[in-house]
């Protein structure tokens, strides 16, 4: 099908060709390439452009983009050269191909050989015999050039003016005898009038014989013939030296404001009061690639996009009826078919008592920062959306203006109002209560050291929840040197809640495990002195009845009074055993630093402190000599002394909930750990029994905590003591032996049994 398509396109006698809405060749058929001797190729490539007579050039281009500009169907006369080199007349027809919707999606045309019957119409070179009488009865000096613009003729006012020959004039270009200043300006405006077709008209001074320069108007026109077709142009001087030194012209300033407004990088136009256009650049006429009169005749909603020409109608209509400055933004076509965004401003001109007598506009392409700010406004979403889902958000906060800027994610983390100033008084509202000494550190830090964040702190809602959120910051400086905080925070809430989850569940099992070992013990007890203990009994009642038999059987009740001291010994012996349980372990000895014990305490027991809403702070000495010793075991004793602490200070509700843990050397060859609390204390006579096993205050206390921490460092030859504070609480500490540095110490440590089972030995007073 399509090869038969351009089988028929092929065949067409004609020429046959389509073009692209900006003017780019598309199809092009034999005959063409026949005819020009150009292949498709070259013909793509622009070639086709030598193939057109240079006269005719400036005519097709304008035909072209008024075409083009108008959207409908249109003819032209061109002359192109036939491969053997001769030009022939061409008549071009042109004709758009639109889509459902009206765009222009092509241009297709035909060019047919008409010089035949041109020639038989014998209207070539219209008028030319008669051409230089024409000129030679004009008074004043006019020239005659060809359509690309060589001088053809000139009359004799002109040889007159210049004083010289019309060879001499002729092998001179015109800017040798015009005003250097002038040069660009006639330049401009005949090559502008060349390519649109148009007569043109500016002032200029030219060099007259004597040397001294004149004003003229230099105004030149086409001469087309009987179809329209430009053969020639004539440029009249008219001289205004006079009226221009009388001030009846417009001065160099008028005409400098003219080139002002031709140069501007806008389109720049003005509209009568009924809004009717008036004056349109050149820039304007350029980019629409319509003529003046065009313009004028199409008023401004010229080349709009179809889409855009309601609202802008609308606009207009709006800001002429309030009479006030306004602004808007439109699609406009280029001459090339291609639409632009453009911002339209237009500002109202008064007289002197107040009422409007024209419109300026001015219409700005800000096409390109349309699309840089579509660009924008995508990775800002996506930006935007990868905040929401990962529920993190950024922030700047400038150290000199604390000023604070939010993206959209931290709003809906910290529950603000979108959009509304954030402070850092807004923020501090915002943060629990336990961790506002937090900010207030982190705060300070960032004014005095500017370093990096990276922290934990938790929110309180206005309904009462609490939120995790995580803090990375970076420390910065702004464009202008300012100082500032670049960070980001993401809500980790989610994963909070599901440790604390874990961890409950983890103390929870670790509860059951000590009342399952508490329980199998008190079992096991039973059992053990059961059995001697009945024995006893059995043995006992034996004996009795032996003694009070008539007669008494000495022998047999010494027998069974034999075995019930030996039952006796046995149950002894069982709660010998029990009693050794709690001191007879394997202990594993290395060298232990308690620093680091007790920061692995902490993290343990990180969920519970911050349940308990505890405020803990330590003070780890920097070079703590290491113990020998078993770190398990010894962690065991750190982590009763803290949850003691943490227990003692959840009574307290008037006063912060403080424990604090040090660490330091004791008299050179002990190293101290001390946990102190603000909690509810405990009075003397309790301190006496407080390291017996069993002995408890707490409803669901087991009092066994103590006892065995005490047990275990003794077993590394220290000793645990305890004493309340001067203020509320108390302090628990250990001491126990550094390590030695060959590791005797740590031998003796561990392999020795401990000597006083689990006798409490406790202390009152300060640490
Ligand atoms: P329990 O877990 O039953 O409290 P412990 O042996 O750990 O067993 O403690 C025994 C008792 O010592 C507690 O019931 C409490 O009365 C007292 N006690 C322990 N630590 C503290 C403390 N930090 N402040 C006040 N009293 C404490």
């Amino acid at each position: 099908m399509e090869n038969e398509l351009i089988r028929i396109f092929d065949a067409l006698t004609g020429f046959a060709w389509t073009t692209l809405p900006e003017g780019c060749v598309g199809l092009i058929n034999k005959r063409w390439c026949e005819y020009t001797g150009l292949s498709i190729e070259e013909a793509k490539r622009q070639a086709w452009r030598s193939a057109v007579h240079p006269d005719d050039f400036p005519t097709l281009l304008q035909g072209w983009r008024t075409m083009v500009a108008s959207g409908k169907p249109g003819e032209l006369e061109v002359r192109m050269r036939h491969c053997d080199g001769d030009y022939r007349r061409l008549l071009f027809r042109m004709s758009p191909l639109m889509d459902p919707s009206g765009r222009v999606v092509k241009w297709r045309g035909i060019n047919s050989d008409i010089e035949e019957r041109r020639r038989a119409e014998g209207t070539a070179r219209l008028g030319e015999p008669n051409l230089s009488v024409i000129i030679d009865s004009i008074p004043f000096p006019v020239a005659v050039t060809t359509p690309s613009g060589e001088v053809r003729d000139l009359n004799q006012p002109t040889l007159d003016y210049f004083g010289k020959s019309l060879d001499e004039l002729k092998g001179l270009k015109v800017c040798n005898l015009t005003h250097p200043e002038d040069r660009p300006g006639i330049l401009a405006a005949q090559s502008k009038a060349r390519e649109t077709g148009f007569a043109y008209s500016v002032q200029s001074r030219h060099r007259r014989y004597d040397g001294t320069y004149r004003w003229f108007n230099l105004a030149g026109m086409p001469v087309r013939d009987a179809r329209g077709y430009i053969f020639c142009w004539l440029h009249l001087l008219i001289d205004i030296d006079d009226r221009t030194r009388r001030g009846d012209v417009p001065s160099t300033a008028e005409r400098d404001l003219s080139s002002i407004i031709n140069t501007i990088p806008a389109l720049a136009w003005s509209a009568r009061t009924d809004g009717s256009g008036e004056f349109f650049n050149q820039h304007y006429l350029d980019y629409v690639g319509l003529s003046a009169k065009q313009a004028n005749e199409w008023g401004l909603t010229v080349a709009l996009h179809p889409d855009d020409v309601h609202d802008l109608t609308a606009w207009w209509q709006l800001v002429m009826a309030s009479q006030t400055p306004g602004e808007t933004e439109a699609r406009l076509r280029r001459f090339d078919g291609e639409y632009r965004w453009f911002l339209f401003r237009v500002n109202p001109l008064r007289n002197a008592s107040g009422n409007i007598i024209k419109w300026y506009g001015i219409s700005i392409d800000i096409d390109d920062r349309k699309r840089a700010e579509e660009n924008l406004r995508l990775s800002e979403a996506f930006l935007a959306e990868g905040q929401r889902t990962s529920l993190t958000g950024s922030f700047s906060w400038s150290l000199d203006t604390d000023v604070i800027v939010f993206s959209e994610e931290l709003y809906r983390i910290f529950e603000f109002e979108p959009g509304t100033a954030v402070t850092l008084e807004r923020i501090a509202d915002r943060i629990h209560p336990d961790d506002i000494l937090l900010l207030s550190d982190k705060k300070a830090d960032a004014r005095s050291t500017g370093a990096d964040h990276d922290y934990e702190i938790r929110l309180l809602m206005p309904g009462g929840a609490v939120k995790y959120v995580h803090v990375v910051s970076h420390s910065t400086r702004g464009r202008c040197g300012q100082r500032e905080y670049i960070g980001a925070l993401q809500d980790v809430t989610q994963r909070r809640v599901s440790e604390e989850t874990l961890g409950a569940l983890r103390s929870e099992l670790a509860r059951m495990a000590k009342v399952n070992s508490l329980g199998a013990l008190t079992a096991s007890i039973a059992h053990e002195v059961n059995q001697p203990l009945s024995g006893v009994i059995t043995n006992a009642s034996t004996c009795l009845r032996m003694l009070a038999a008539d007669p008494p059987n000495v022998q047999g009740a010494l027998e069974t009074a034999r075995r019930t001291i030996r039952d006796g010994h046995r149950a002894s012996d069982v709660i010998t055993r029990v009693r050794s349980l709690f001191s007879k372990k394997d202990s594993i000895a290395e060298r232990v630093n308690l620093n680091e014990a007790a920061k692995e305490v902490i993290a343990l027991t990180q969920s519970t402190l911050k349940n308990s809403r505890v405020m803990l702070r330590t003070e780890f000495s920097d070079d703590l000599p290491p113990v020998t010793g078993d770190r398990v075991q010894l962690q065991q004793v750190i982590l009763n002394l803290l949850l003691n602490a943490t227990e003692a200070v959840s009574g307290v509700d008037d006063r912060p909930r403080q424990v604090m843990i040090r660490t330091e050397e004791d008299g050179g060859d002990f190293v101290r750990l001390t946990v102190r609390d603000s909690g509810v204390g405990f009075r003397p006579e309790v301190a006496n029994k407080m390291f017996e096993t069993f002995f408890t205050t707490k409803s669901s206390g087991m009092g066994i905590g103590l006892s065995i921490s005490q047990s275990i460092v003794e077993r590394h030859h220290g000793r645990l003591q305890a004493a309340t504070n001067e203020g509320p609480g108390a302090t628990f500490w250990f001491s126990i032996p550094r390590a030695c540095s060959n590791g005797a110490e740590s031998n003796r440590a561990v392999a020795t049994a401990m000597p006083h089972g689990i006798d409490a030995t406790s202390t009152t007073g300060n640490p």
